[in-house]
């Protein structure tokens, strides 16, 4: 038995060793993609459930990698924040979706709001508004274009540190969203510390809607109690008319999914705000 146990101290060292080695190549991966300009961001639109117009745009972050192609962000977000890289990977995307947004409105396309994903990493770090504030000045677009989307588990660390942090990006002029709400534990009561423009119900409620009365349930009383502390209410996920007409028959504001459109290219998401709606 105590060789047995021997060996597979051995086998699980060795994979792990494999593990840490593969992480600290893929961290160098990551640092030269920065460096070659790999990585490109995607599109997809957020559209008024009463004009079904477009009126936002999530910017999705993709690596485009010389050999592997495309690569999703779930494949390298999560390490990129436990290294800290990410956060000038998130530099990147800021920056980037700031000078896309300044780009269609030059280009005379209706003005929509430009939304960035922050990580943990980039909000707890010090100067966070500071570095939004050069990056929004420097692409010459106004702030209230730009809307950050944060996530309940980054706010729940720290209250209190979080709401300065938030109410130091409000003073800059941005849009904040709260995301993949309902998939944390933020309690319903902290919201109204919180000082967010919007609210994102998360695609897991979405998903069964039509079929599943407590989904429907929570999200009926989200969107009711976000309407009273005055946020604005997306829907995520959105995949076919049944959730459509059951969000928009709970009162959502606003909508987000494979329904619409799949995040786009610059392009392409360029001609789509050029004829406008989007059914
Ligand atoms: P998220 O912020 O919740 O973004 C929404 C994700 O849902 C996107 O996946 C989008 O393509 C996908 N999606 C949109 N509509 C539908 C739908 O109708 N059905 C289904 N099944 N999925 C839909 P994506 O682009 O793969 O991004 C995954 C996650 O990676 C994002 O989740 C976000 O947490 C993270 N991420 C993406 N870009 C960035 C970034 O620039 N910075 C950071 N920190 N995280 C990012
Ligand atoms: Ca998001
Ligand atoms: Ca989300
Ligand atoms: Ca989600």
């Amino acid at each position: 038995a105590k060789a047995q146990g021997r060996n597979n101290f051995q086998f699980y060292a060795a994979e792990m060793n494999a593990h840490a080695g593969e992480r600290i190549a893929l961290t160098g991966k990551l640092r030269r993609a920065l460096k070659n300009d790999e990585f490109v961001l995607q599109f997809q639109p957020q559209v008024d459930i009463g004009s079904m117009q477009v009126v936002g745009a999530e910017a999705l972050i993709r690596w485009h990698h010389p050999q592997m192609g495309l690569v999703p962000p779930a494949k390298f977000i999560p390490l990129a924040e436990e290294t800290g890289i990410i956060v000038p990977i998130g530099e990147w995307v800021l920056r980037a979706a700031c000078l896309q947004a300044r780009a269609w409105l030059e280009r005379g396309l209706p003005p929509v709001r430009m939304s960035v994903n922050l990580s943990a990493c980039q909000f707890r770090k010090e100067g966070l508004a500071g570095l939004v504030a050069r990056t929004v000045e420097a692409c010459g677009l106004d702030p209230a274009f730009l809307e950050l989307e944060l996530t309940e588990s980054m706010l729940m660390d720290d209250p209190n540190s979080a709401i300065a942090t938030m109410r130091e990006l409000k003073a800059v002029g941005v849009r904040l969203s709260l995301d993949d709400f309902g998939t944390g534990y933020s309690s319903l009561n902290r919201l109204k510390g919180f000082p967010i423009d919007a609210l994102k119900i998360d695609r897991s409620f979405v998903r069964d809607i039509t079929t599943d009365r407590t989904d429907a349930a929570i999200t009926a009383a989200v969107v009711s109690l976000a309407h009273s502390l005055g946020l604005t209410v997306v829907a995520e996920g959105v995949e076919d008319a049944g959730q459509l007409e059951c969000l928009r028959q709970h009162g959502c504001d606003e909508m987000q999914g494979y329904f619409f459109s799949r995040p786009l290219s610059a392009e392409p998401f360029a001609a789509l705000l050029r004829t406008g709606a989007v059914c």
